[in-house]
């Protein structure tokens, strides 16, 4: 379920010389815990280390759930209206 084809794709997004998404340059955007963040590829050779939590899609501008915390495993998933 997302927003728009463009997210759809990126998240569908995968390649051959790159097992782990986080490692593909072409891979923008990942799906963490219930919400969206944008690779930050400040690791080795472009690795995303980390992700920054995104609250509107890039593309289509529409809201996104917001990433889930760490210690709260079990959240529900909020209906955002
Ligand atoms: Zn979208
Ligand atoms: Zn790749």
């Amino acid at each position: 379920m997302t927003c728009c084809d463009r997210m759809a794709d990126d998240l569908n997004q995968s390649c051959e010389l790159h097992a782990d998404r986080a490692a593909c340059p072409d891979a923008m955007i990942e799906r963490v815990r219930g919400g969206y963040g944008l690779y930050v590829r400040d690791g080795e050779n472009g690795y995303g280390s980390s992700v920054i939590e995104i609250a509107y899609c890039p593309w289509c501008g529409t809201k996104l759930p917001p990433i889930g915390d760490l210690d709260l495993a079990a959240l529900p998933e909020e209906g955002i209206g």
